[in-house]
C-alpha cells in the first residue's frame, strides 16, 4: 500500500513536472516575457488551487471552476497582469481585489513584499488561506469583505489588481492607489471586458491605457458567507 502510494505520487509528479515545462513554453510563445514571472509560475503548484478532479487538467491554460460560480483565472491572465503590475520595477504593498482559489495570490506573494487579498465568499477565502500556508507564503493578509471598498485601513498600495470585471473603475481603489501605483483592472459589463492598466502620477493625475479584451467573472456588490 505505502509503496503504491508513493509510485502514484511519484507517477502525478513527472507528469506535472512536464505539463508545467510545457504550460510555461506555451505562456512564452504567447508573449510573456518576464523571467521572474514565468519562474514563479513554473514552481507554483496550481494543481493544488482546482478540486482533485481537476487536478490532471491544472497544467492546462484555461480558467477552470471552483464552485461557487467562480473560477480559477487562466494563467497566461494571471501573468499577463502581474507583468504589467511589475513593469515599472518592484512593488512593496499589492492589494488584490477577488481571492478566489488564492493561485493568483500565491503567485504575487513570490514577487511582491506584501499581498492584502479581499474577497467576498467566505467558504473561498477559507480555503485560499489554507493553501497559501500549506506552501508557507506568510506575506498574504485576507479580507472578507467588498472588493468595490477596497481595504483603506491599510493603504495606500503601489500595486492594486482586480481578478473580476467591474462594470466601471471603483472609486475606492483609485482613491488607495499610491502616487507612482499601477491598478490593472478588467472593466466592462458584457462578455468580454477591456484590461486597464491605471497609472497614479506623482501629483495624483490617473493614467489610463486601454489593453487586451478579457473574458472575466463580474465583480458583485457586498460581502456574502
Ligand atoms: N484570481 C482568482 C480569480 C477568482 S474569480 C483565482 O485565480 O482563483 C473572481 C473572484 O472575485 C471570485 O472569487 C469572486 O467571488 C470574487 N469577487 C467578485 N466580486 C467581488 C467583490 N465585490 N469583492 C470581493 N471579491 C469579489
Amino acid at each position: 500500500m505505502r509503496r503504491q502510494d508513493d509510485l502514484q505520487r511519484h507517477g502525478i509528479g513527472m507528469t506535472s513536472q512536464r505539463t508545467r515545462e510545457r504550460l510555461i513554453q506555451r505562456l512564452y510563445e504567447e508573449g510573456l516575457s518576464n523571467p521572474g514571472v514565468l519562474e514563479v509560475i513554473r514552481r507554483t503548484p496550481r494543481h493544488l488551487f482546482v478540486d482533485e478532479a481537476l487536478a490532471h487538467r491544472a497544467y492546462e491554460d484555461t480558467a477552470l471552476p471552483i464552485g461557487h460560480n467562480q473560477t480559477i483565472s487562466q494563467p497566461y491572465m494571471v501573468g499577463r497582469m502581474t507583468e504589467l503590475l511589475l513593469a515599472a520595477g518592484p512593488l512593496d504593498k499589492v492589494l488584490e481585489i477577488g481571492t478566489g482559489s488564492g493561485y493568483q495570490t500565491a503567485v504575487l506573494a513570490q514577487l511582491v513584499e506584501r499581498v492584502f487579498s479581499v474577497e467576498r465568499i467566505q467558504a473561498l477565502q477559507d480555503r485560499a488561506k489554507e493553501r497559501l500556508a500549506e506552501l508557507n507564503l506568510r506575506n498574504v493578509v485576507f479580507r472578507w469583505g467588498d472588493g468595490w471598498e477596497g481595504w483603506n485601513a491599510l493603504g495606500p498600495y503601489n500595486g492594486i489588481i482586480v481578478t473580476a470585471a467591474a462594470a466601471n473603475v471603483p472609486q475606492a481603489l483609485l482613491d488607495q492607489l499610491a502616487p507612482g501605483g499601477r491598478m490593472v483592472i478588467p472593466v466592462g459589463s458584457g462578455d468580454l471586458q477591456q484590461l486597464l492598466l491605471i497609472v497614479r502620477d506623482e501629483h495624483g493625475g490617473f493614467t489610463r491605457h486601454e489593453l487586451d479584451m478579457v473574458r472575466f467573472v463580474p465583480l458583485l456588490n457586498g460581502p456574502l458567507s
